[in-house]
């Protein structure tokens, strides 16, 4: 249930529509936009609610939520969520990107990436100290020593660095470290990881299963967002397909169709989209086309001998590249909607 308010409704209506929540038990998820300002209900509603709400102050309507999903969607808070993570601005309009190497694997390889990518303009640091591997016996990461390289990364060049999390144990550690808690595909429905990376009161973002829907996705999100957290970003890190060309199908239509659905920023991975080098680019253009608010890409100085992921990693040079041309594709897609 969503409470819409009057254009013109005071900070006295909105407490009094908060505290008649209250009073049942229930919690009000305010939504102050330009445009409208709402009230999202959370916890167990009941059909005489409506009429209560209806009759308060400063209050235009009451609205049921016709999906399942409530917190993510754009029916409880129709303005797009933005948050900062350092000094980068998530969701705000701006193209950010991530980048860094899939796995962590030493300091020099770690500090020349972050250089690398920083001068080519990622404002976002990215590299897997815990590695969820199809097998086991494929290298792994190097777990807390990983995660210190990263943070010796982030004092040298001020870039806010995301690292996977993989299991609840692990979560107050990686916290420690880690400036977004990343959720894995494999991981999408760990509902006890996803409420205790909830918790730990960082930015999240969470990446599609290979075989998700967009509701199961959604909902996924819901777990993380029902514990308080607000500062989510989905991650469209393509899907399984009957095609094995590539190593998966990044799915273009899922990011107007999320930001349609959804208030939360939306993040594309070429990389683990196409599994592919030659391909990134090309489908990080697309992404930033289709109105992506941040791409999440994987490099190393020497894609060849990489411990996971060399096949869709890009060489510095080739992510220099594609900085320059997804910005380019940036502000054509601009102009365009300026145009129109
Ligand atoms: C990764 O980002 O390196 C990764 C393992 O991603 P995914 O969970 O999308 O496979
Ligand atoms: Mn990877």
């Amino acid at each position: 249930m969503i409470v819409v308010m009057q254009l013109e409704c005071t900070a006295k209506d909105i407490q009094g529509v908060q505290e008649h929540l209250d009073k049942r038990g229930l919690q009000g998820h305010l939504s102050q936009g330009v445009e409208r300002t709402v009230i999202g209900v959370v916890g167990q509603t009941y059909p005489e609610l409506q009429d209560e709400l209806e009759v308060l102050a400063g209050v235009r309507e009451v609205v049921r939520i016709s999906r399942p999903y409530k917190l993510t969607g754009r029916e409880f808070q129709p303005a797009n969520t933005v948050f900062k993570v350092g000094g980068v601005t998530i969701g705000g309009g701006n193209l950010v990107v991530f980048a860094g190497p899939c796995a962590v694997e030493s300091e020099e390889q770690l500090m020349s990436t972050a250089r690398a990518v920083k001068a080519a303009g990622a404002t976002v640091l990215r590299g897997g100290a815990f590695k969820p591997r199809t097998s086991p016996y494929s290298f792994r990461g190097l777990g807390e020593e990983g995660l210190k390289l990263l943070e010796e990364a982030r004092n040298e060049t001020g870039m806010p660095v995301i690292t996977e999390v993989m299991d609840t144990k692990d979560v107050e550690l990686v916290s420690r470290y880690a400036d977004i808690l990343q959720i894995g595909a494999r991981n999408m429905q760990n509902f006890a990881l996803l409420e205790e990376v909830g918790r730990a009161g960082k930015p999240v973002m969470l990446k599609r299963g290979f075989s998700a829907t967009y509701e199961d996705w959604l909902l996924a999100g819901e777990y993380i967002m029902a514990t308080g957290n607000r500062q989510l970003m989905l991650c469209e890190r393509g899907i399984r397909t009957f095609e094995h060309f590539t190593r998966n199908t990044l799915d273009l239509a899922a990011i107007p169709v999320i930001k349609r659905l959804s208030h939360l920023p939306v993040v594309a991975d070429p990389s683990h989209g196409t599994g592919k080098w030659y391909l990134v680019t090309p489908l990080a253009m697309a992404a930033v086309a289709v109105g992506a608010d941040a791409l999440i890409v994987e490099v190393h100085p020497n894609p060849d001998t990489a411990l996971s992921d060399g096949a869709q990693s890009l060489t510095f040079e080739n992510f220099g590249k594609l900085m320059r041309q997804v910005k380019a594709i940036r502000k054509v897609a601009e102009q365009v909607a300026v145009s129109q």
